[in-house]
C-alpha cells in the first residue's frame, strides 16, 4: 500500500487549501475535482487543461484510485452487486438499484461491521477495519461505470456493510464530496444515511448536511430488541427515541425512516404492530417494513405473507406512514442484511440461491 495522500480523502474546499500551501492556485483543485468526479478521470496525466508540471507532480504525490472491482453480479431485476477491493486487499461490496425514473447504490462503510446485529450477515463478518472517505466515494465512481445503458447515480444509501456512525470522519468527508456543486452535487436529501442507533453521533451527522435519517429499530421491547441489536444494551429504545425526538430543530420538517425488519415469531406480533406507532409517537415517522432476508449464518426466518399482511394493516390503520420494501438482488446475495461477500468465497459453488437488495426511496 502506497502512504501517499489520496485526493478522494478530501473535500473539495480542503483541496483548495491544500494546494494553496503548495502554491498551487487553488482553481486548479476545481479543476482536478471536476476531472475526478464529473469527468470520471483519474489519471493525472489525462487531466488535460493542467500544465505537464503540475500533471507529473500530482502522479507523484497523490493517489487517486481507491478501489478495483473484483467481480459484478446481476440480478433477474436489474439490481447490480459488485465486490471491490482496496488497495490493501480488504474486499467489500456496493449495490445498485436501478428503478424507473431513479437509480439508487447503497455504499459500504466499514469492512465487516462490530455491531454483530444477530440476523445481518455483515455482522457475522465481525469487524475488519473502517473505510476512508476515498473507499466511500469510489464506490460511486466504480458503480456508475457500470450503469447499462451509461446514466447517473440519483440517489446514495448508506445502508451497505459497516455502521457509518462509527466512521463519522470519514463519513462526513464523503458527504462533503457528495454535496459539492463542483465534485458530484448531489442534493442533500438525496442522500440517506442509516443508523443502528448510536445515540451520541446522530446530533453530529444531522449537522453536516440536511440529508436523511434512517434508524434500524427491528423491535418494540428491549428485551427483543437487546436479542436482535446487541447496542440496544447501552442505548435503550428511551434513549434512541428521545434522541430522535429532540432533533426537531435540526431535522426540521424531515421524516426519519425507520428500517424494521419482520422475523417469524421474533418481532412480527400483532402487539409489535399496534406498539409501534405509540413508540414513534412526536417523531415524523416513515416506517419500512423489510421481511428478514434469510442467510446461512442466521437462524431466522421471515414471517408467512399473511403475517406481514396483517402487521401492515395494523401498522398503516393506526395512521403511521408505511411502506413494504419490496426486496431487491436477493438472487445474488445483494439484499439487506446479506452483504457478507460470501459469494465471492463460492464463485465456483454454482447457480445463486434466490433470495432478496432494500431500498429507500
Ligand atoms: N449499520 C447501519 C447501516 C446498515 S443498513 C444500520 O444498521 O442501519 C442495513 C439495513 O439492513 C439495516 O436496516 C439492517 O437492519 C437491515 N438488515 C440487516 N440484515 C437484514 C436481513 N437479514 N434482512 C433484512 N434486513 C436486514
Amino acid at each position: 500500500m502506497s502512504d501517499r495522500d489520496h485526493l478522494k480523502n478530501h473535500t473539495p474546499d480542503a483541496l483548495r487549501e491544500r494546494f494553496a500551501a503548495q502554491g498551487i492556485a487553488p482553481y486548479r483543485a476545481d479543476q482536478v475535482v471536476g476531472w475526478l468526479y464529473r469527468q470520471g478521470v483519474e489519471d493525472p496525466s489525462d487531466m488535460t487543461n493542467l500544465d505537464h508540471a503540475l500533471r507529473e507532480k500530482m502522479s507523484l504525490e497523490w493517489q487517486t484510485r481507491a478501489l478495483d472491482v473484483e467481480r459484478i453480479d446481476h440480478s433477474g431485476d436489474g439490481t447490480v452487486k459488485a465486490i471491490l477491493r482496496a488497495s490493501d486487499g480488504s474486499r467489500i461490496e456496493a449495490v445498485l438499484i436501478p428503478e424507473p425514473g431513479r437509480t439508487t447504490l447503497c455504499v459500504s462503510t466499514q469492512v465487516g461491521c462490530a455491531m454483530a446485529c444477530t440476523f445481518c450477515a455483515t455482522g457475522a463478518m465481525g469487524f475488519v477495519r473502517n473505510l476512508t472517505a476515498a473507499e466511500i466515494v469510489d464506490q460511486i465512481c466504480r458503480m456508475r461505470e457500470l450503469l447499462e445503458p451509461p446514466g447517473r447515480i440519483t440517489n446514495i444509501v448508506f445502508m451497505g456493510m459497516g455502521e457509518p456512525l462509527l466512521n463519522l470522519d470519514a463519513v462526513r468527508t464523503a458527504i462533503g464530496i457528495l454535496v459539492h456543486p463542483k465534485a458530484f452535487a448531489f442534493a442533500p436529501r438525496r442522500i440517506t444515511v442509516s443508523t443502528v442507533g448510536l445515540v451520541p453521533k446522530i446530533g453530529e451527522l444531522l449537522e453536516i448536511a440536511p440529508i436523511n435519517l434512517a434508524v434500524s429499530l427491528h423491535a418494540t421491547t428491549d428485551s427483543t430488541r437487546d436479542r436482535l441489536v446487541p447496542l440496544n444494551r447501552k442505548f435503550p429504545l428511551e434513549a434512541l427515541l428521545n434522541e430522535l425526538r429532540s432533533l426537531g430543530d435540526v431535522n426540521a420538517r424531515r421524516p426519519v425512516f425507520f428500517e424494521y425488519t419482520l422475523i417469524q415469531g421474533v418481532n412480527d406480533s400483532v402487539e409489535d404492530a399496534r406498539r409501534l406507532p405509540r413508540l414513534l409517537r412526536g417523531i415524523p415517522s416513515k416506517l419500512n417494513l423489510i421481511p428478514m432476508n434469510p442467510h446461512p449464518d442466521s437462524p431466522y426466518r421471515p414471517p408467512e405473507a399473511g403475517t406481514i399482511d396483517g402487521f401492515l394493516r395494523v401498522v398503516a390503520g393506526s395512521g403511521l406512514r408505511v411502506t413494504l420494501r419490496r426486496s431487491r438482488g436477493d438472487d445474488i446475495g445483494a439484499a439487506c442484511g446479506q452483504l457478507a461477500l460470501r459469494r465471492s468465497l463460492s464463485i465456483e459453488s454454482g447457480p445463486s440461491s434466490a433470495r432478496s437488495a432494500g431500498k429507500m426511496e
